[in-house]
């Protein structure tokens, strides 16, 4: 079957980024388990632990799909929230661990002022994105908006963070798209994103090459009932430019302090910029 694949992946018509979406929103979450091994949770997970939100942050999350940042922000902010609140009921009120427990039973929504909001140029994945903030209890601290990274439908200096995840590669104008999380962080706000790079080690070059060519299309094809839009995916990834690269865009569009940080052996990597 292999070979097969490898003869036709490049005969394809591709399609366009909306219809990608559009396409695979539905099986979008099985699918991003099943093609990264669920290493995408623990990828995720590290770009909240290098944004470690204050207290009472607003971020924008653009492109934020079915709001894997947002929840984990909404987690993030909620319990460090809540051990501050509690450390503080101790020492004022003189209460044990125990009592203050109780008393925080009934206040799981206490976010400390922080809110999360998703923008998403497309519909269904902002659809699936609500349905699983529904079904997880996510209420309050939470928006969802319809937007093109390009034209961010918000006004200047409106965000302490901006996060991008997996999204900016699908972005066609990426200048535009680094200028406009510019415009919107306020003055100290911080840019932040995680995205498909350039592996750095010859060994795992080699097995990413394979797995991403011959495996990926078929698990989108066996799984979703989607050749192409996972054959886009897989292409988009190999046009990104690399970390170097992609630094010099985000310093181009005005933000300073750009650092990167490689994981995985750079199949990803984390961009880090402020705007001061
Ligand atoms: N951030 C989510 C995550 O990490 O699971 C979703 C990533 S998904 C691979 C890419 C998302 O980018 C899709 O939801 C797609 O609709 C969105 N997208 C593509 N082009 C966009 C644009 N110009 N503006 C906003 N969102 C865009």
């Amino acid at each position: 079957f292999y070979p097969m694949c490898r003869r036709f992946q490049f005969s394809f018509q591709l399609p366009g980024v909306y219809q990608v979406f559009e396409s695979v929103a539905r099986k979008y979450d099985v699918m991003n388990d099943m093609m990264s091994l669920g290493i995408h949770r623990v990828w995720k997970d590290l770009l909240l632990l290098k944004m470690h939100p204050f207290p009472g942050t607003q971020l924008l999350d653009v492109a934020g799909g079915t709001g894997d940042i947002a929840f984990r922000f909404l987690n993030y902010v909620q319990a460090q929230h809540q051990r501050k609140q509690k450390r503080q009921l101790r020492a004022q009120q003189n209460l044990s661990w125990e009592e203050i427990a109780k008393k925080y039973q009934n206040q799981e929504d206490s976010l400390g002022g922080s809110r999360v909001m998703v923008c998403d140029i497309n519909k269904e994945m902002l659809k699936m994105g609500k349905q699983k903030a529904c079904a997880r209890g996510y209420k309050a601290g939470l928006a969802w908006v319809l937007g093109d990274a390009e034209e961010l439908p918000f006004d200047d200096d409106k965000f302490d963070v901006y996060t991008i995840a997996f999204g900016i590669r699908n972005v066609t104008h990426i200048d535009r798209a680094l200028q406009e999380a510019h415009r919107v962080l306020k003055p100290g706000g911080r840019f932040l994103c995680l995205e498909f790079s350039q592996v750095n080690n010859p060994l795992v070059s080699r097995l990413y090459d394979v797995y991403s060519f011959q495996v990926i299309p078929v698990l989108g094809e066996v799984i979703a009932g989607d050749w192409k839009s996972y054959q886009y995916l897989v292409e988009s990834i190999r046009q990104f430019p690399p970390q170097e690269e992609f630094k010099e865009m985000i310093e181009d569009a005005g933000f300073q302090k750009v650092t990167y940080e490689n994981l995985t052996s750079g199949i990803v990597a984390i961009h880090s910029g402020f705007k001061l």
